[in-house]
């Protein structure tokens, strides 16, 4: 090993030493959850059999009711739909938005701009793409105001044809805290009391067992995340959940297949027992993340850098956001995660455009399945100011090995 090396494998051991109280923290959460979901297992006597999958249309399948049946106990939900099918983290948030909002009603999200690849969803009228405004369907946003919802503007913008609240509860790619359940359990109260009949959506990808909580334990209405993040547990193929109440599910899953069709059929093929297991190991891999990112805002903080969170706050998402001073040594950071991946580490990432997001982003993404981000990875869309989102890491050894090699892989550059 070299002597920069040894340099930098001393500072973090400090640091390790110094996020020791965050760590255990992390732990308790962890042995929580992982009762929580073994406890949903043990109540609802999953069996091997369960794990038989399905062809065709896939009726009656007894493995698929009961992932559903978890998914929702888990969760706080009614009912839950948790299928393979779901494309991406935008498809499942779309069926849930489509199946509960018809022409004429209103969707408005309280947090701020939603996560870049829902303003093609919003879409603008006439666009021609069956987005929701093409469909006449009206979207509004509230901007937060100083990094808080801003509450006389939420009034002034709740009209009689808001069907739809929508809260994100993830940083997503912005710079401002993720929002924790406590939080969204008073924006749920104070919407409520504007409005019983408000249907409270969370955007919930990335927040999955970062907390002892769910945004359905708080009340919200309609739920909806990505398997390919938090609840895969980094081994779900593909997917997507929508959890909360029945009748809410219900029309997402019309949307999903067809009217009058729903839920009842989708044949898993052969993936019910990774999901099954995705979900046991979940809240593991959830843990291994937080305290890699944990262990990254404490380093960069400590270079000097701006983390959000900083190291010692409160997490109720698994991504670490970091600024740099300029497009340089985000593209540097970014490359030195895929460099110290298990996949494709030979191949170096560029910016380039993405479908759904309208800067352009360099990802790193050297993971098993493709994109997968409770694996380690690294996003930054290209606008100022520079900031790389980096989340997920199966292995709390492999995040720390990573973010050795980019603060070396730094260094080396003059970055540092
Ligand atoms: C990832 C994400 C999405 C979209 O999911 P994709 O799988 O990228 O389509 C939506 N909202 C938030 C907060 C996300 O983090």
């Amino acid at each position: 090993m070299t002597a920069s090396n040894k340099e930098w494998l001393n500072f973090i051991e400090d640091i390790e030493v110094q996020v020791d109280s965050a760590f255990r923290e992390i732990d308790r959460i962890v042995d929580e959850n992982q009762i929580k979901v073994l406890r949903s297992f043990q109540k609802y006597q999953i069996s091997d059999f369960h794990f038989q999958g399905s062809t065709g249309y896939g009726y009656d399948d007894l493995g698929r009711d009961k992932l559903e049946e978890v998914y929702a106990d888990i969760f706080g939900g009614e009912a839950a739909l948790v299928r393979p099918h779901f494309a991406s983290g935008t498809h499942t948030i779309a069926a849930a938005l489509f199946g509960n909002l018809r022409p004429g009603d209103q969707l408005l999200y309280i947090t701020g701009s939603p996560y870049d690849t829902l303003s093609q969803v919003i879409g603008t009228e006439q666009d021609g793409t069956g987005s929701l405004r093409d469909l006449g369907i009206d979207y509004d946003e509230v901007e937060l105001k100083e990094e808080q919802l801003d509450w006389d503007e939420i009034e002034k913008k709740i009209l009689p044809e808001t069907k739809v609240i929508g809260i994100q509860k993830s940083r997503g790619y912005a710079w401002r805290p993720s929002f924790r359940n406590d939080e969204i359990a008073e924006m749920v109260s104070r919407l409520k009391a504007i409005r019983p009949d408000l249907i409270i959506f969370v955007d919930n990808c990335y927040g999955e067992f970062a907390e002892l909580t769910e945004p359905c334990d708080v009340g919200a209405d309609l739920v909806a995340g990505s398997l390919i993040k938090n609840p895969g547990g980094g081994l779900a193929p593909s997917g997507g959940y929508i959890v909360g109440k029945k009748e809410f599910v219900e029309r997402a899953a019309y949307r999903w297949t067809a009217p009058g069709i729903g839920a009842e059929i989708g044949a898993m093929f052969d993936t019910t027992r990774t999901l099954f297991q995705g979900l046991f190991l979940a809240p593991h891999f959830v843990g291994q993340a937080m305290k890699g990112t944990v262990l990254a805002a404490a380093a960069f903080e400590k270079l000097g850098f701006e983390s959000r969170p900083r190291w010692n706050e409160v997490r109720s998402d698994i991504i670490q956001a970091i600024r740099f001073s300029e497009a340089n040594h985000l593209i540097d950071f970014v490359q030195s995660i895929q460099q110290a991946s298990p996949i494709d580490s030979h191949v170096l990432p560029e910016p380039g455009e993405m479908p759904g997001y309208e800067h352009e982003v360099i990802m790193a993404a050297g993971t098993f399945i493709q994109g997968g981000s409770l694996e380690l990875s690294a996003d930054a869309p290209i606008r100022e100011p520079y900031t790389a989102y980096m989340q997920g890491g199966l292995t709390y050894s492999h995040i720390r090995y990573a973010i050795l090699q980019s603060l070396h892989r730094m260094k080396a550059h003059g970055l540092l």
